[in-house]
């Protein structure tokens, strides 16, 4: 589904990205784990139009999409569902919904998704709990039925109960037919849930693999596995 080559990024004299290439098939989840900074986010923002890449190539079931802006990325089914919770405050939780997929996908679909968000449906966004928000974020990104999903960060801050929910909601949108790109800084769950990971370290993709055969790696294990909390 997504062809990743070659891919390089700069802001300016920064390079945050520096050849990488990635695939992901359809139906896949993907992992893509790396310390702060490696690069993760520059990616993702890359492939759905929201940084202009400085050289490589993304194709999208083999389309070009390098440096396409993104409401044209977005209208070829890709979602983004950033790092930080891009929802709106001021409004109430169906209206965030409204806002984000005129039309597109009912809301009883999505509500049977997040039955918390259902029961919430009428209160202001700025009200939900941190987890509520993040489930939120999700649902916005999956309101207009994209083929593949752009994770960054999904259980940022969120308390054990919120992240095995989420992780569960993960779980079950793969089962649907969802293709995923997971970034995730509990590298071990992401491991867990996903078919193949890649690791970025410096830019640059240090290593890929089975994420079953990476969870066992010893290179993963003592740089990013250390002080993880077992769910
Ligand atoms: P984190 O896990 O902390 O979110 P990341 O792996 O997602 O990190 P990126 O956010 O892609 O990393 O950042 C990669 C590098 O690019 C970092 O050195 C970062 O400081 C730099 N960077 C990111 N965005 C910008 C920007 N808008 N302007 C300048 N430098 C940036």
């Amino acid at each position: 589904m997504l062809e990743i080559r070659q891919l390089s990024v700069r802001y300016g004299g920064v390079s945050a990205v520096r050849q990488a290439s990635l695939d992901i098939a359809a139906g896949e989840i993907v992992a893509l784990v790396g310390a702060n900074g490696a690069g993760k986010s520059s990616i993702m923002k890359a492939v759905s139009g929201l940084v202009q890449p400085s050289a490589g190539s993304i194709r999208l079931a083999g389309e070009e999409i390098a440096g396409m802006a993104s409401h044209r990325v977005m209208a070829r089914g890709v979602a983004l569902c950033p790092e930080g919770r891009m929802i709106l405050g001021t409004l109430s939780v169906a209206d965030n919904l409204r806002l984000a997929a005129p039309r597109r996908r009912s809301f009883d679909d999505l509500f049977q998704l997040f039955p918390r968000l259902a029961e919430r449906s009428d209160r202001l966004a700025a009200g939900l709990s941190g987890g509520e928000a993040q489930m939120l974020a999700i649902a916005r990104a999956l309101a207009r039925g994209p083929k593949l999903l752009l994770l960054d960060e999904p259980s940022l801050g969120l308390s054990p109960l919120l992240f095995r929910e989420i992780f569960h909601l993960i779980h079950s949108l793969r089962e649907q037919g969802l293709t995923i790109l997971l970034v995730e800084q509990n590298v071990r769950q992401a491991l867990k849930i996903a078919d193949r990971a890649y690791v970025l370290a410096g830019g640059t993709i240090s290593l890929e693999g089975r994420a079953a055969d990476l969870l066992h790696d010893e290179r993963i294990s003592d740089a990013y596995l250390g002080l993880q909390r077992e769910e």
